[in-house]
């Protein structure tokens, strides 16, 4: 039987007493910044319900503050939820649609003489509301009349009042142990254009205020949230309780822990940091924990919603180990990705008993994973580079690679017998001449010939060359948030991107596509970027074959 995680128990029963009639979910970003892996999560968990549920999940923006957000983060937080393979509900929803509801909901909290205009600065409200083991005092505005409150909110909405003069509270207990319970602000003046509704509001409502009511006005019956809204509840319950109409759905909110990911963070402010001040070259590239960084970086989506669903939904906060995504990126290319041969560092080969103008081409599998992708030409020659790394002059005895007098088989293609090693005047190896066994063809060996290793290869006379960029851990410690009096840009890797200028790839790649991931064979899965251009192509190595931060630490 599959295994429920506590949030589906709860829609089970809700569903089966029949207290939900059709489960409505919905993911609230606020437009304020690309979306990162955390986000991801939630994305995963409110669209994998409604799914599950045969529901519906809305996509709405929580865009309540003109000062943070725009236009282009709306357009960038839809691409990346596209791309995830999410589908939302009808048109994209947005809070700044509800303002003039969420403005009658003011009025008829003050009607109720349950909100009043609070003329104090900021910093006396902060100091009124005092700490959570003693109460706050009473603002010295909290007993205007419902009509004064009523025109001076008008008044504050059309743009009579400067920012800062004045705010709406609720009128709730300056005495609650619940600090957001003490009059919370429910609207400010703010003077400078929306993404959206441009200059037709004066005021905008908190995000308190708005979010808990956009997810009523749209019928949701589950709040899904990260667990440090758990205190802002019995808020959210408040407004309902003197706002909702008693024979509509009130949404019931259910927290969640957040995703954390150690050596890098989840908090869109830091991210954020990290571009304005340069340490990346944007929110998508490729270091960034952001969905978009990760899409560059070539990750496939369904290893991010993998990861998501292996790391699951649990009620304490936790840290998820980066080795866990890559592993999940790694089944996933392991299964899409052509094989392919590049040499990262290179050495010559040139083979002593071949033609300067013998040429063949050899038939190289795409992928073992996926028969079904049969296979590709390959040109040979007798001039080849061969990995630095797979030549060793003082080998030890069970190195299986090429050694000076030694054999080894090239992917696919021949064995090679190491004939001489050629030097520069400073001693460094420019050149090995090799000379290739009769006989000996991959697929065809009745050379006799045993050899233990298999390297990779590039034909010189007709590879193409390419940059290479590759990744390390974007922070170098585990938790780099956790040291609060500690700036978290101190804790960056300074190595955590090396560039190779010049690698040398197989012809095949030069058609490569821009997104398109390719494991090059012993070095790691790698993708082509963006930044590429028809005489220079780029490509990211998205992780290892292998997890090689284990043996780091
Ligand atoms: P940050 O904390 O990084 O600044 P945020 O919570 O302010 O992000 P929102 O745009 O408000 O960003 O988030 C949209 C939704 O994503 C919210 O429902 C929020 O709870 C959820 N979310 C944000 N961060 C995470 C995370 N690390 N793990 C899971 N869900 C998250
Ligand atoms: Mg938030």
């Amino acid at each position: 039987m599959e295994s429920l995680n506590f949030i589906e128990h709860i829609i089970e029963e809700e569903l089966k007493s029949g207290k939900v009639k059709e489960v409505i979910t919905r993911f609230p970003p606020e437009p304020n910044g690309y979306l990162h892996i955390g986000h991801a999560q939630s994305i995963w968990l409110n669209f994998s319900l409604g799914k599950k549920y045969k529901g519906k999940t809305n996509l709405r923006f929580d865009d309540t503050n003109p000062l943070a957000e725009e236009s282009r983060f709306v357009e960038a937080i839809k691409r990346d939820i596209a791309w995830l393979g999410f589908e939302w509900e009808g048109s994209v929803l947005f809070a700044s649609d509800y303002f003039p509801q969420l403005y009658e909901f003011a009025q008829t909290l003050i009607k109720k003489d349950l909100a009043y205009v609070d003329d104090s600065t900021l910093e006396e409200i902060r100091r009124m509301r005092g700490v959570p083991t003693s109460p706050g005092d009473e603002s010295p505005f909290r007993n205007r009349s419902v009509e004064e409150n009523l025109d001076l909110l008008e008044r504050m909405k059309s743009g009579e009042f400067e920012e800062g003069s004045k705010v709406l509270r609720a009128k709730i207990d300056m005495s609650s142990p619940n600090m957001h319970l003490r009059d919370p602000i429910l609207y400010r003046i703010i003077k400078s254009g929306h993404h959206r509704t441009g200059e037709a509001w004066c005021i905008y409502p908190m995000y308190d205020f708005a979010h808990g009511q956009s997810d009523y006005i749209e019928g949701i019956t589950h709040s899904i949230c990260t667990l440090e809204f758990e205190i802002h509840r019995p808020l959210y319950d408040w407004f309902l309780d003197h706002l909702a109409d008693p024979s509509k759905v009130r949404p019931r909110q259910i927290e969640f822990a957040r995703l954390n990911l150690n050596y890098t963070i989840t908090s869109k402010r830091n991210l954020k940091r990290l571009v304005e001040e340069g340490h990346v070259d944007g929110w998508d590239d490729p270091r960034m924990p952001t969905i978009s960084g990760m899409r560059r970086r070539g990750y496939p989506a369904s290893a991010l919603t993998m990861f998501a669903e292996k790391v699951g939904v649990a009620k304490r906060e936790n840290v998820s180990d980066m080795s866990l995504l890559e592993f999940c990126v790694r089944e996933k290319l392991n299964k899409s990705a052509t094989r392919v041969m590049a040499v990262l560092d290179p050495i010559k080969v040139e083979i002593s008993n071949l033609d300067d103008n013998y040429a063949e081409e050899l038939p190289i599998e795409n992928n073992p994973e996926a028969p079904e992708s049969g296979s590709r030409m390959v040109p040979f020659s007798n001039q080849l580079y061969i990995e630095r790394s797979d030549f060793m002059e003082d080998a030890p005895k069970k190195y299986f690679r090429l050694k000076p007098g030694g054999v080894v088989r090239l992917k696919g293609a021949y064995i090679i017998h190491c004939d001489e090693v050629i030097k520069n005047e400073s001693g460094k190896i420019i050149k090995l001449k090799c000379s290739q066994i009769a006989n000996s063809k991959s697929g065809s060996d009745t050379s006799g010939v045993k050899v233990k290793g298999t390297i990779h290869w590039v034909s010189a006379k007709h590879c193409g060359t390419a940059e290479a960029r590759i990744y390390d851990r974007l922070f170098n410690i585990e938790y780099p948030l956790k040291d609060k009096d500690k700036d978290v840009m101190e804790f960056l890797n300074p190595d955590n991107l090396s560039i190779i200028d010049t690698i040398y790839i197989e012809p095949s790649l030069r058609f490569a596509k821009v997104g398109e991931s390719f494991q090059f064979l012993r070095k790691g899965y790698f993708v082509l970027d963006s930044d590429s251009t028809s005489d220079k192509l780029i490509f990211n190595q998205a992780v290892s074959l292998r997890d090689g931060w284990a043996k780091k630490n």
